[in-house]
């Protein structure tokens, strides 16, 4: 499987206090993996630092084979590491459509052009993500009157327009329903299946991630206790000790 991600003894100690602690991990193109621990493991620390925010305090990130530690956030995203934010970044007097439309024009370069020819210029296209995330049919809709897993789908749709080759969700259902959670997640596993982007996620539901990921790791007091497929983590005794405090 060819990595598309490669993180080499990761570390983050903030005042002294590592948050996380000498992790290594590897995601393959294609592959739809999560990073799972109890609140204050250390994976929001961790995806910081992949996306740059976070300046790691020792450890290396290699991105196709390129070292991208220390780089800004923009340069990360600007070399094909897309994200999706915990509280939606979507312009709520704009219609669905028109947000995606503006993300197409970001990703094109022609924010410059705000004008009729160049909004329908992206309109077939934005529809093309709409469909992608199952919302042609709210595509002219208000963002404000959207549920709110209408705007994480949304979201999704404008963080998929930069054409990313990993992806980055850092609890992408938080504040979800489970069976919106289930949904969601289904729809990311079916864009990795189809698109062949990779992607990182977060998520505290067990069901979700235990359904929907192809490798999982587990973080605990910012170590990587163990990793494996979802059979392999859900029986493994280590895991069961964090998750039940036994
Ligand atoms: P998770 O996302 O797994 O819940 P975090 O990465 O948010 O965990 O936090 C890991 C640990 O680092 C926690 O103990 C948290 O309190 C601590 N932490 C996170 N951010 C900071 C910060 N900016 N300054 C000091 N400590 C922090
Ligand atoms: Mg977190």
């Amino acid at each position: 499987m060819t990595e598309i991600l490669r993180v080499e003894h990761l570390k983050k100690s903030y005042d002294g206090f590592l948050a996380v602690n000498d992790v290594s991990f590897s995601v393959a193109k294609g592959e739809l993996k999560a990073l799972i621990g109890p609140n204050g493991a250390g994976k929001s620390t961790c995806f910081n630092m992949l996306m740059g925010q976070l300046k790691p305090t020792a450890g290396t990130v290699w991105l196709d084979g390129k070292k991208i530690t220390g780089l800004r956030p923009r340069e990360i995203w600007r070399r094909g590491v897309g994200r999706t934010f915990q509280i939606t970044g979507t312009y709520p007097s704009m219609t669905v459509i028109e947000n995606v439309q503006m993300a197409l024009m970001s990703h094109h370069r022609k924010l410059y052009a705000i004008a009729p020819r160049a909004w329908r210029l992206y309109r077939d296209e934005a529809f093309e993500f709409l469909k992608t995330v199952e919302m042609e049919d709210q595509a002219d809709r208000p963002c404000s009157v959207l549920a709110y897993g209408d705007l994480k789908r949304l979201e999704l749709a404008i963080a998929l327009c930069h054409r990313p080759r990993l992806l980055l969700m850092d609890e992408p259902t938080a504040g979800m329903a489970s069976s919106a959670r289930i949904a969601l997640m289904q729809l990311v596993a079916d864009i990795v299946r189809d698109q062949g982007v990779s992607v990182l996620f977060t998520e505290h539901d067990m069901d979700v991630v235990f359904a929907h990921s192809h490798h999982i790791m587990v973080l605990n007091r910012g170590e990587l206790i163990t990793e494996g497929s979802a059979e392999e983590v859900r029986n493994d005794a280590r895991v069961q000790e964090v998750y039940l405090g036994g």
